[in-house]
């Protein structure tokens, strides 16, 4: 394993929350896909996300509206060099207020925790992928941090694999790809 279990888990979270974004994925017609706060509540409960959230409607709205705006300046760290991206880095610590304490909950063993399970969902998401990040640039590894090589794809990924080998994203694009090459080939036969 590259980073510890807790880094690997907000780096993966923070590649899905930024790829709901529209326009990522082909063929997902430009959706949006953290649209509604009941969007918001699946991918909370899919990346097994604790801690307090909103309640009543207008506040429920405000809190996907945070989380909405996090999106494009977590985006930003996979088009950094490494001095901006340090910058923007401490400026989310900076502005989440991060106080990294070692905590154990639910099926967790110890692992940080930078802000309270009180504090506003995007501040915990953003401090929570800041925190991720340190230990990237800490590495030297921020070059992981990739967009995906299908031509018609802005989704990122981080490639945690051994040999640095992952190219695509997670939305299919590696078997379209393959399917792409494999009928390049064959028409290259018949030809
Ligand atoms: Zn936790
Ligand atoms: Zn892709």
């Amino acid at each position: 394993m590259l980073f510890t279990h807790d880094t690997e888990v907000s780096l993966h979270a923070a590649v899905a929350l930024v790829n709901t974004m529209a326009g990522s994925t082909p063929g997902d017609d430009d959706v949006d896909r953290l649209a509604t706060p009941e969007e918001l509540d699946t991918f909370v409960a899919t990346w097994s996300w604790t801690g307090d959230r909103a309640g009543g409607m207008a506040a429920r709205e405000r809190e996907l509206a945070a989380v909405r705006a996090l999106r494009p300046q977590l985006r930003r760290l996979w088009s950094l060099a490494e001095d901006d991206a340090v910058d923007a880095v401490n400026g989310l610590l900076r502005e989440g207020r991060a106080l990294p304490q070692l905590v154990r909950h639910d099926a967790w063993d110890y692992h940080l925790h930078a802000t309270p399970p009180q504090a506003p969902l995007a501040t915990r998401m953003a401090v929570e992928a800041a925190m991720a990040m340190v230990d990237v640039i800490r590495a030297g590894e921020l070059d992981r941090l990739r967009e995906c090589e299908a031509d018609d794809c802005d989704d990122v990924l981080v490639d945690l694999s051994k040999n640095r080998s992952r190219r695509f994203c997670e939305g299919g694009c590696g078997n379209r790809s393959n399917v792409a090459a494999y009928r390049a080939r064959r028409s290259a036969t018949t030809a």
